[in-house]
C-alpha cells in the first residue's frame, strides 16, 4: 500500500523553539506568586528588550497587533484620519487602523525588497498632501524579516511630516546598516506570537526613543487608570499588558535571539543551495547593508506556469505532511479592504505585491527543523520543479514523502 501523508511528522513552518530556560523563569513567576500584568519578569523583559533592539524603552504587551493600536492611538489617528500601510503584509498591519475609525491607504511593494515602494509612497504622498489632508501616520513592514528601503522611505514620511510606526512583527534580529529593525520609525513594535521567531505563546511589544509616551502607552493598556486610590478614568483605555508569567518565556526566548538568527539563515541557505540554481526560481532577496532574520524562506517562480507550479507545489508539500503556505494576499484584494485606495509601484503597470502573491509561497522555516527534515521539503520540491523541464532532478523513488496518487 502507498504510503499515507500521516505515515510522515508533521514539518510546521515556524513552530515555537524553546530553550529550556523558560520553564526556571515560570517557577520563579510561581513562586514568587507573581502571576499579574506586573512584576519583575515584566521590567526584565523589557529592559533587555529595550537594549538587545536599541531603543531607549520598550513596553511589553499582549500582542504584537495590541502594540501596533497603541502607538496608532499615541499619533492621534482618529476617525476620517488615514494611515498609509503596505498592501503585502498580514491582516494585523491594517486592522488597528480599522479600530480607530481611520481608513488604510495602501501601497505596493517594490521588486528588490518585497516591501513598501519608495516611488508609490511618494506619489501617495504627494496627493494626499495636494488634497490637503495627509495621512496621521505610516505603518512599514519588514516582511518574512527583509528590511523595507528605510533610507528612502524614512526620507520621504519626515519630508512630508508623516510619524513613522515600525511593524517589525516578523523581524525581530535584522538589522539596517548595523541598526535593528523596529528603531527607524517614532515607534516600533514587535510580535511574540507562537509562529514567530522568539514567542511567548503571544504577546508583542512596543518600542521607542520617547520615554513619555511609553509611559503613556504603560497606562492605556492597564485601562487608564488615573493616579486615584479609587478607580477613576478620563479617558478610554485598554487591557493589553503582558502577563509577568509570559514575560519570563519572553526573557528565556531573547537570550537566544542571535542563535535563532543564525539557525533560520542557515535554513534558508540550505533551500538557496538547492533550488537556488534552478532556473525561474528566486528567493527574496537581502538589501545591501541589511540582514534579515529569514524569519521565513520565501521564494517566488517566474514563467508562465509559476502560478500552477506553485499551487502544485502547496498540493504535493501538504499530501506529505508538511505546511507551507502563499505569500500574504495583498490586503488592497481583501474583501474588507475593498473601499480603500491603493498606489501600485508603477503607474499602469500590474502591482508587484498580486504578482508575489501569485506566484510565491513560504517553506517551513522553523530554527529547530533538522537537516533530514529539510530534506523532505527539498525533495518535494525538486519533484515537482523537475516536472517543469521534463527532466527528473530527483528519482521518485528518492522523493520520501510523495505517496501515489490515483487521481
Ligand atoms: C504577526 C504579525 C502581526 C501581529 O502580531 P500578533 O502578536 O499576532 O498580534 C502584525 N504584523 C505582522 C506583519 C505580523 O506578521
Amino acid at each position: 500500500m502507498a504510503l499515507q501523508k500521516h505515515d510522515f511528522e508533521r514539518i510546521y513552518l515556524s513552530p515555537p523553539h524553546m530553550s529550556g530556560n523558560e520553564q526556571g523563569y515560570i517557577a520563579e513567576a510561581f513562586a514568587t506568586n507573581w502571576i499579574a500584568p506586573l512584576g519583575p519578569h515584566i521590567d526584565a523583559f523589557e529592559e533587555s528588550f529595550a537594549a538587545y533592539t536599541g531603543s531607549k524603552g520598550a513596553a511589553a504587551v499582549s500582542s504584537g497587533t495590541a502594540a501596533i493600536h497603541l502607538a496608532l492611538t499615541l499619533l492621534g489617528v482618529g476617525p476620517g484620519d488615514t494611515v498609509v500601510c503596505p498592501s503585502f503584509t498580514f491582516v494585523a498591519s491594517a486592522n488597528p487602523v480599522l479600530y480607530l475609525g481611520a481608513k488604510p491607504l495602501f501601497i505596493d511593494s517594490e521588486p528588490e525588497t518585497w516591501n513598501m515602494s519608495p516611488s508609490a509612497l511618494e506619489r501617495a504622498l504627494q496627493d494626499a498632501s495636494a488634497r490637503g489632508k495627509l495621512p496621521k501616520a505610516a505603518v512599514i513592514v519588514h516582511l518574512y524579516g527583509g528590511m523595507a528601503r528605510m533610507d528612502e522611505l524614512m526620507e520621504i514620511c519626515e519630508r512630508y511630516g508623516v510619524p513613522v510606526v515600525e511593524d517589525a512583527a516578523e523581524s525581530l534580529g535584522s538589522t539596517y546598516q548595523g541598526r535593528q529593525s523596529g528603531t527607524f520609525g517614532h515607534y516600533g513594535i514587535f510580535s511574540f506570537n507562537g509562529n514567530k521567531i522568539i514567542t511567548t505563546s503571544g504577546g508583542g511589544m512596543l518600542v521607542s526613543d520617547d520615554l513619555d509616551s511609553l509611559k503613556k502607552a504603560r497606562f492605556l493598556a492597564t485601562q487608564a487608570r488615573d493616579a486615584a486610590v479609587h478607580y477613576q478614568h478620563s479617558v478610554m483605555g485598554h487591557n493589553y499588558r503582558m502577563s509577568n508569567v509570559l514575560a519570563g518565556i519572553g526573557r528565556a526566548q531573547l537570550e537566544q535571539i542571535e542563535q535563532r538568527v543564525a539557525a533560520r539563515r542557515v535554513v534558508f541557505s540550505r533551500y538557496e543551495d538547492a533550488l537556488g540554481g534552478l532556473s525561474g526560481v528566486s528567493f527574496m532577496p537581502e538589501l545591501n547593508g541589511t540582514r534579515s532574520n529569514r524569519w521565513l524562506t520565501a521564494l517566488a517562480l517566474e514563467g508562465e506556469d509559476a502560478s500552477a507550479l506553485v499551487q502544485d507545489m502547496l498540493f504535493r508539500l501538504e499530501e506529505a505532511n508538511i505546511e507551507a503556505r502563499p505569500l500574504w494576499k495583498p490586503l488592497h484584494l481583501q474583501p474588507l479592504f475593498s473601499e480603500a485606495l491603493f498606489y501600485p509601484h508603477v503607474e499602469g503597470e500590474s502591482p508587484v505585491c498580486e504578482e508575489l502573491f501569485r506566484t510565491g509561497l513560504c517553506l517551513p522555516s522553523g530554527s529547530a527543523m533538522s537537516v533530514e527534515q529539510q530534506e523532505r521539503v527539498i525533495a518535494v520540491l525538486e519533484h515537482v520543479l523537475s516536472s517543469r523541464s521534463g527532466r527528473l532532478i530527483t528519482p521518485l523513488h528518492a522523493v520520501p514523502a510523495i505517496p501515489k496518487t490515483s487521481a
